[in-house]
């Protein structure tokens, strides 16, 4: 036994970018871990927005809903919500 090595992973390039920040999915309701590859920047009502990078599923569940479910009780269009939606490094505006 004393000839193994704990084998210490690498650190997984993937996980961070540049400025050492997270690089995992924003979905809100569930953790997870997926690399995003899809980006939405939400129009906040007071002018800001806020981006959350997500993958492919999460990003198509968080389109889904708003059509889905927001839209009903909500007066306002898709385009005063979202701002740009897509994959990351080529969102398309609204
Ligand atoms: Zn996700
Ligand atoms: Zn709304």
């Amino acid at each position: 036994m004393s000839d193994l090595q704990l084998q210490v992973a690498p650190p997984d390039e993937d996980l961070f970018n540049g400025d050492g920040e997270r690089n995992h999915c924003d979905w809100g309701e569930t953790v997870c871990l997926e690399t995003p590859t899809y980006v939405v920047v939400f129009n906040m009502a007071e002018g800001d927005a806020e981006a959350a990078k997500l993958c492919a599923r999460h990003y198509a569940l968080t389109l889904a809903k708003h059509v889905e479910v927001h839209t009903y009780s909500c007066e306002r269009s898709v385009r005063d919500h979202f701002s740009f939606v897509g994959p990351i490094g080529n969102p398309q505006a609204l």
